[in-house]
C-alpha cells in the first residue's frame, strides 16, 4: 500500500474521541468526559435522523410561510394583509427597492438556500453520493456562511415594522405566516446544529475521489 504524507489519521482509528461540550480529547472507551461529565459517543448516527426530521418539517412549513399573509396592516380602520411576495411587490411599487432586496434575500433566498444546502449535505452523508471532497467542503462552508445571516430575518421584520409604523399612521401586526416563518428559521438552524459533523469528515477521509481532484 502506497503511503501518503498528507493522509490524516482519524481519532476513531487510534481510540480517541472528542467531548462535544468542552472539546477535551478523551479515550474513546470512557463513557463520560472526565472534565465536564458529558456522555461520550464516537459518532452520533442518530443525529442524521434528527437533522432530516427537522429539515423536512422546515421545508413543509415554508409552504404556509409563503402562502398565508405574514403581516396585517390597519390603516384608518381598513385592514389589509400581505404575504411575503405581495409585501416585496408593494415595496418595489413604492420605490423602496433597497428594503425590498433585503426582504427578498432574508425571507426567500436565505431560507431556501439553507434548506437546499442542508439537503445536499445530508444526502451526501446518508446516501454516500459520488460528490467530490472539494465540492462537499465548498457546500459545507456555504451552509456555515449562510447560517451567520440567519439573524437578518429578525432584523428585516423589525425594520419593516419600524418603517411602516413610523412613516404613516399604520398599525402593523404579524399574521399566521409569521409563526410558520419563524419556525422555518428555527428548525433549519437546529437541523444544522444537531448534525454530528464528524460523519462528514469520516466520509471525506474514506472516500477515494483523487481522480476528481486532479
Ligand atoms: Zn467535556
Amino acid at each position: 500500500m502506497k503511503s501518503n504524507p498528507n493522509e490524516s489519521t482519524l481519532g476513531k482509528q487510534i481510540g480517541l474521541t472528542c467531548c462535544p461540550t468542552c472539546n477535551k480529547v478523551t479515550c474513546a472507551e470512557s463513557a463520560c468526559c472526565s472534565r465536564c461529565d458529558t456522555k461520550l459517543v464516537i459518532r452520533d448516527y442518530g443525529s442524521l435522523q434528527k437533522s432530516w426530521a427537522l429539515l423536512i418539517t422546515a421545508a413543509i412549513l415554508l409552504i404556509p410561510a409563503n402562502l398565508y399573509p405574514i403581516t396585517t396592516l390597519t390603516n384608518q380602520g381598513q385592514v389589509t394583509q400581505d404575504t411575503i411576495f405581495s409585501g416585496i411587490a408593494h415595496l418595489v411599487k413604492t420605490d423602496m427597492i433597497p428594503i425590498a432586496i433585503i426582504l427578498f434575500t432574508a425571507s426567500i433566498l436565505v431560507p431556501l438556500l439553507k434548506i437546499i444546502g442542508l439537503t445536499i449535505y445530508l444526502t451526501a452523508i446518508s446516501f454516500k453520493l459520488p460528490i467530490s471532497k472539494k465540492n462537499l467542503m465548498i457546500g459545507f462552508h456555504i451552509i456555515e456562511w449562510i447560517g451567520r445571516w440567519s439573524m437578518l430575518d429578525l432584523f428585516v421584520i423589525s425594520l419593516t415594522v419600524a418603517v411602516v409604523n413610523m412613516g404613516q399612521l399604520l398599525d402593523a401586526k404579524p399574521a399566521p405566516a409569521a409563526t410558520a416563518f419563524a419556525l422555518v428559521i428555527l428548525l433549519t438552524q437546529l437541523a444544522a446544529k444537531v448534525i454530528d459533523t464528524r460523519l462528514l469528515w469520516d466520509r471525506l477521509e474514506t472516500k477515494n475521489d483523487s481522480s476528481t481532484n486532479t
